[in-house]
This record gives structure tokens, sequence and C-alpha cells, in this order.
């Protein structure tokens, strides 16, 4: 672990892991387009796939010196967002960030056999352990379902890139369904890469054109505060009730659950049974933890006799 992301050194190669700047002389992986994924700038050559590409030029970030795949590593779905993958490079296996579940059109990630797992592990606690995803279609088909038939429109909120498609697709059978307007252009991309999501306008011309007082409607929207100025408007001027998408939906320690009026816990990433799982599949003699709950999450694997760490960077020397 440097200052700059993951370095990995396998039998003489180097590949950076997401790293913060693209370095030169060098294969930087980048594993998806959120933006605590994307560097910064570009150098050496990049290593994405090609729906990361295109999602990454639509939020502002054009990569150089580009290549979709490479002879020496394997790139493998992670089911997190559009084009989400992990690499193996030789038998160290980098998650990025990973869903083993399938939702709409994500597939579960097929998990590779490895000696070496470096894991995200953001829901690394047992109190995340999330309901089936059709548990979930149905209690929110229900929620919304109940507030059409009193004429009430309903916004659901998840993050723009990856749950806002998922929402889209689960949900997409109700009609009208209106998409926030920075929706609709991450899911007018997604479609253009082939996803079948369908067609909306967004909802300044859904507004202008009065379509908005017809009611009820649905619409896809960012996860937002109810502070936020859209949300108010919304609920004032329409009685709009919200529904937040989020992991952290149920958990009481953090303030996520309480944006909304109904919260839902559907996430992108693994909860804690399928990290666990995850970890048992790959059949790793070495696991190291990033991003989440590293301490908790790699003491729990210890104590199943699975040899963990947090990769911090003074552990380096080791992981080399
Ligand atoms: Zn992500
Ligand atoms: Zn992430």
């Amino acid at each position: 672990m440097t200052t700059n992301g993951i370095l990995c050194q396998v039998n003489g190669t180097q590949v950076y892991l997401d790293p913060k700047r693209a370095v030169s002389n060098s294969i930087n992986f980048v594993s998806h387009a959120h933006a605590d994924h994307l560097p910064s700038k570009n150098g050496g050559t990049i290593l994405s796939s090609y729906e990361t590409s295109e999602i990454a030029n639509l939020r502002g970030f054009r990569m150089e010196n580009h290549v979709f795949e490479h002879d020496e590593y394997t790139l493998v779905d992670s089911g997190h967002i559009l084009g989400a993958k992990g690499i193996l490079i030789d038998d160290v296996f980098y998650t990025g960030d990973i869903s083993t579940r399938t939702r709409g059109f994500l597939e579960a990630a097929k998990i590779p056999q490895c000696k070496t797992l470096i894991t995200e592990c953001t829901f690394g606690l047992p109190e995340f352990v999330f309901p089936k995803t059709e548990e979930i279609e149905s209690q929110v088909n229900q929620i919304i379902s109940e507030h059409y038939s009193r004429g009430i429109p309903v916004i659901l909120m998840g993050y723009q890139l990856g749950k806002a498609q998922t929402i889209s697709q689960l949900f997409g059978h109700w009609e009208p369904l209106y998409y926030h307007d920075s929706v609709k252009k991450m899911n007018d991309l997604h479609r253009k890469l082939g996803v079948n999501l369908k067609e909306s306008i967004g909802h300044s011309e859904a507004e202008s054109q009065g379509l908005l007082d017809k009611k009820p409607w649905v619409m896809v929207a960012p996860l937002m505060s109810e502070k936020n100025f859209f949300v108010k408007h919304m609920k004032s001027k329409y009685g709009a009730v919200t529904i937040g998408f989020s992991g952290w939906a149920k958990s009481p320690r953090f303030v996520f659950g309480r944006r909304s009026d109904y919260s839902i816990p559907l996430s992108d990433h693994c909860d804690f049974n399928e990290l666990v799982s995850m970890v048992k599949q790959s059949g790793a003699e070495k696991v190291y933890t990033i991003h989440g709950f590293v301490n908790e999450f790699a003491e729990i694997l210890k104590k199943q006799g699975i040899d963990a760490q947090p990769l911090k960077e003074e552990s380096l020397d080791d992981f080399i």
C-alpha cells in the first residue's frame, strides 16, 4: 500500500490498483468509475473495462493510453456497477468494489481461486445482512402501490451511478416514470452501452410540460438529503414521498438511514455473510482488507482461522 493506492508487485511486474494519480511507466488498474476509484490524472497505461472508460468520460475524466485487457492479467466482473471489475494478477485477486448477488442487469461476481485476496469490506460487520432482492422488490412495489392508490407520487433515490440504474430497472414498470436530469444522463449512457432501461424524460422537462401535476408518478433521483432544494420542492409542490436505497439504510449507527421517508437496504456491495463466503470460496491463504471495517473484518476472519490483516501503508513490506 502506498500513498497513491495499492502497488502490486508480482514476479517483477508492477501494477497500481485504483491509484489516485495514474503513474507513468506502470499499469494503472481502474476497477470502476465511482469517484473514489477514478484517478485524477492520466499517466502510464490505464487498464479498465470499456464501460468504465465511457462512464468516466461522462463524469469528466477522459482516459488516455487506455487498454481494455492485458495479456498477463485477468479482469473479473465484480457485479458492483456496470463495467466494474476485479483483477487477478498471478495468484493475487483484488476485488475492487464487489457484489456476489444478482440485482437486475448486474450479475453476481464469480470469485476466482487465489492465494492472496485483497478485498473491500464496506459492510464487514455482522450487523450488515441485507434481505433478498426479491423481498426488496415486493416491499417497495407495495409501498408505491399504497401511495399510487391515493394519488401520491413516489421518488426512488439511490447513488446516481449504480444504484439509480438498478432501481430504474427493478421499478421501471411503474407509469409514468421520470428521471432526475442527472440520472437520465447516466441512464441514457447505460442504454447506449446495452443495458435494458426504459427511456424517459428528465425532471426539468417533465415539470416544464406540466406532467408532474398529473399525479401520481414515480421518479428515480440521486440519494439526497431531505434538506436538499429538489426534495423540498418535490414534497411541497407535489406532495411526493421519498424512498432511499442504501446498504446503510437499516443501521442505527449511521445517519444515512434517516434521509428519506422510507429506507431500503439495497446495496451494490457484498453484505457481511457474502463477504465471508467470498473469502472462503476464493481459497485464499492470506487476506488483506481495505475500505470500510478493515480492522474488525480482519479480526473476524482471524477468529475463523483465516490469516487476515488490514492493508495499511506500513504493511507494504509483507505484501510485496
Ligand atoms: Zn464503487
Ligand atoms: Zn468504492
